[in-house]
């Protein structure tokens, strides 16, 4: 039974590590919150010596720097010499490369593997991973990798990884925004919003925004919006990412005018008190946003 550790048990976290669990893992979950603490049983404060005999220690946190403490609070003093660290939190790329060169120099391999999918797809072994680190790192992550995700795509050197998910959640923010606009507007001219559901749902509007993320409740079944906006994706998450695509925008020099928009809108919907709600929740502020002729 092989030894991993997780760090960070929140909505991803602990179904991955239940996931692993179910599995066969012998799986040392870790975090910060008493109450994410309750939630796993067995599972403990944040430790270096639990680190011992982990053969593979996971990340799965908010932001860069909480993977950048915990990288120095316990992962590199305790990963024993051969573990394998796999961050899965998506975080800027600046930190993973900084963090994957410190733990180069304890000899240690580091990969960035953040994911697309939510808790179900966490909780099923069914995430999808984007991978960067080097390709022996890699090779040696495949079967616990294939045990967490049904698709997993190596992009190259450490970073790169996070460079896709960050390209890929800027798509899924721009879209879910151009779904959101298109009901306040269908709503606005009076439209019935079930059946313009329906003919998108199989027209050229097709997409996973639309498909789960419609923001009428009751149209779509089993979308946050039926369950009062319970995330799901929390805002707050979302303009996180959106807006580590737009810094990795300008440190590339690419203008991302559409991105811009859409990472300054959901930060806005966030800081005046919706970052707790799913994303989809943003349509509610767009919808009272009418225009008078
Ligand atoms: P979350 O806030 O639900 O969970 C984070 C957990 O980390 C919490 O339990 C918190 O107590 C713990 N934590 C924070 N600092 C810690 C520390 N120093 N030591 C130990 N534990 C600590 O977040 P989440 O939704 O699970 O997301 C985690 C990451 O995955 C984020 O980077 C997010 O962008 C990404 N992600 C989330 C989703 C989603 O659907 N929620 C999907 C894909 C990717």
């Amino acid at each position: 039974m092989k030894k991993v550790a997780i760090v960070g048990l929140g909505v991803m976290g602990r179904p991955m590590a239940n996931n692993l669990i179910a599995k066969s893992y012998n799986v040392v979950a870790m975090d910060l919150s008493a109450r994410a603490l309750s939630q796993i049983p067995g599972a403990i404060a944040p430790s270096a010596e639990a680190l011992e005999g982990a053969e593979a220690i996971i990340t799965m946190l908010p932001e860069g720097k909480d993977v950048q403490s915990v990288y120095e609070k316990i992962v590199l003093p305790g990963a024993p010499a051969h573990s394998l660290l796999i961050d899965c939190s998506t975080i800027d790329i600046e930190t993973t490369e900084d963090l994957a060169a410190r733990a180069a120099e304890r000899g240690l391999d580091m990969l960035d593997a953040p994911v697309s999918g939510g808790p179900e797809a966490a909780g099923q072994g069914t995430l999808s991973l984007m991978v960067g680190g080097s390709p022996e790192a890699y090779a040696r992550a495949g079967t616990l990798l294939d045990d967490m995700g049904a698709k997993r795509s190596y992009f190259g050197p450490s970073g790169s990884g996070q460079a896709a998910k960050v390209c890929h959640n800027m798509i899924v923010g721009i879209t879910a925004l151009g779904v959101m606009e298109g009901f306040a507007l269908a709503d606005s001219l009076g439209l019935d919003l079930t059946q313009f559901f329906q003919l998108c749902s199989g027209a050229a509007a097709q997409s996973w925004a639309l498909e789960n993320r419609c923001p009428i409740p009751g149209v779509a079944p089993a979308t946050p919006a039926s369950n009062n906006y319970a995330p799901g994706f929390a805002a707050s998450l979302m303009a996180k990412d959106l807006r580590l695509a737009k810094a990795a925008a300008k440190a590339s020099g690419q203008s991302t005018p559409f991105g811009t928009q859409a990472a300054d809108r959901f930060t806005e919907f966030s800081d005046a008190g919706g970052g707790h709600l799913d994303f989809s929740a943003i349509y509610t502020s767009l919808r009272e946003q009418t225009e008078r002729p």
